[in-house]
């Protein structure tokens, strides 16, 4: 299910990431885990009683050089062509100022809610300062504090009034979502349309039926299949696009809603940090990953050159044992045929469910070939393991002591469970429970 995405908007210095960062609370990523991968704070899921939703600070995102006022017009564009819900937040200590009514403005034609907020209302006689606000247009401005954590339920509450019907599910099951996602110009949009001009490919007349029409549907050998869109790939021509925060928040957004991710890398640039970053997040989100190396064609090539890139890449993407990796061209669309069977193959290790019996074979040989270890004199036992959740796949082993599960047997039996059922691209998850 897609969750509704809500965007915080206003000019600077109002507490924009202040709220931010009350409404998403302490998150903790595996992603900090990876060297050279930090959390992004302008993105995140959060929760409000039993709602879901994503959260974007716009104030997070910079627009490269533009004045002032600029950067907050983009911002505001950023909001109202990205969000369900926007909030507004302005200060209660300034009064309304003449960037507050250019956001205003902004905000005000397009068709999306606006919940506006009156931030700095630090205690209950200052609530007085809100009714300034009124002339902004937006209703009932709703007085908070994001220092001290006033006022937020209210605020959300109203907000969440505004979220789009949570039944509508998107597509069927058994069509494949997927998305290309890297750096600016590693030739995402290339591919897309390299995609969408080969012979048996045949694309669906229906718009994208999202909220947001940014779906690309089509059919290749009988198969349905979603591209998702991310930053630059249908150039929209706003100033916003080519900067690095957009593009990560789309790029956040679109593995959100994927099954497959494939990662784009220029194989004519080769590997960057910002690669291993951006990967980092489809990992994270427990994906089916491809790694696509494009611009095979500009690439000065031996017998040795593929081998030699694919070392490169398995030595910086550590984390990515498991994803294959293919060799493309947009230009003369070598290879480009071999995506399709593989983004299928992913997707069904991503979706696959074994049999309980049979996996508990394969631990069990898998044990007798490399004995349980031991801790202070204490081994491990296994006792039990079982798939609980596809997409990814997920088991739960039940041991006499979790601790004694070390990090080297789990990608051990990792290993071995992705081997026997081949699990070919897909993240596996393994948690250890104690047996009582
Ligand atoms: P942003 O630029 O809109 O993201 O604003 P920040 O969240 O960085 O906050 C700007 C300043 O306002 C910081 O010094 C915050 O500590 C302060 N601030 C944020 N929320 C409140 C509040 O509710 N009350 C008071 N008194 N100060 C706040
Ligand atoms: P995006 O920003 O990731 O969407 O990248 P684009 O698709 O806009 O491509 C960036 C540039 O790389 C453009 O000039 C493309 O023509 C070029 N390009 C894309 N794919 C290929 C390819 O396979 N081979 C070569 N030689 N150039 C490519």
């Amino acid at each position: 299910m897609t969750k509704p995405v809500v965007a915080i908007v206003g000019r600077p210095n109002v507490g924009k990431s202040t709220i931010f960062n009350r409404i998403v609370g302490e998150r903790v990523s595996i992603v900090e885990d990876i060297p050279g991968v930090t959390r992004d704070r302008i993105y995140s899921s959060a929760e409000w009683l039993t709602h879901e939703f994503n959260i974007i600070d716009t104030g997070g995102i910079d627009i490269g050089d533009e004045p002032f006022l600029e950067q907050i017009r983009q911002q505001a564009e950023i909001a109202i062509d990205e969000a369900d819900v926007i909030i507004f937040i302005v200060s209660g200590r300034e009064g309304v100022t003449s960037a507050d009514e250019m956001v205003a403005k902004i905000l005000y034609k397009s068709k999306k809610p606006v919940v506006l907020a009156v931030n700095k209302i630090d205690n209950p006689e200052m609530r007085d300062q809100i009714y300034d606000f009124y002339a902004l247009g937006f209703g009932e401005p709703f007085p908070i504090s994001g220092a001290h954590g006033i006022g937020l339920g209210d605020l959300l509450d109203e907000v969440a009034k505004h979220f789009p019907n949570k039944d509508d599910e998107e597509y069927d099951d058994d069509v494949i979502k997927f998305c290309f996602i890297g750096r600016p110009n590693v030739g995402k949009s290339s591919l897309f349309n390299a995609i969408l001009g080969e012979d048996r490919v045949i694309v669906s007349d229906v718009e994208g039926t999202t909220r947001d029409a940014i779906d690309t549907i089509y059919t290749y050998d009988g198969q349905t299949y979603v591209m998702i869109d991310t930053a630059g790939m249908r150039k929209k021509g706003k100033v916003y696009e080519s900067t690095e925060k957009y593009s990560v928040l789309r790029a956040l957004r679109a593995i959100e809603r994927s099954d497959v991710v494939c990662v784009v890398l220029n194989g004519e640039e080769g590997i960057r940090e910002q690669d291993k970053r951006i990967a980092g997040y489809a990992h994270e989100a427990g994906r089916a990953v491809i790694i696509v190396v494009n611009k095979w064609d500009a690439v000065e090539k031996n017998e040795k050159t593929m081998k030699e890139f694919t070392e490169k890449i398995r030595d910086h993407f550590q984390f990515l044992s498991y994803a294959p990796i293919i060799f493309v061209s947009a230009k003369t669309k070598k290879r480009l045929s071999n995506l399709f069977p593989l983004i299928q193959t992913v997707s069904e290790s991503h979706a696959m469910r074994v049999q309980s019996s049979i996996l508990n074979e394969v631990v069990t040989d898998a044990v007798a070939m490399n004995p349980t270890p031991t801790d202070k004199g204490r081994r491990l036992k296994i006792y039990y393991t079982t798939q609980v959740a596809v997409k990814p796949p997920t088991f739960v082993i039940f041991v006499n002591d979790p601790e004694l599960l070390h990090f080297s047997y789990e990608r051990f039996l990792e290993n071995r469970i992705r081997d026997a059922f081949e699990f070919t691209g897909t993240p596996i998850r393994i948690i250890a429970r104690a047996r009582k």
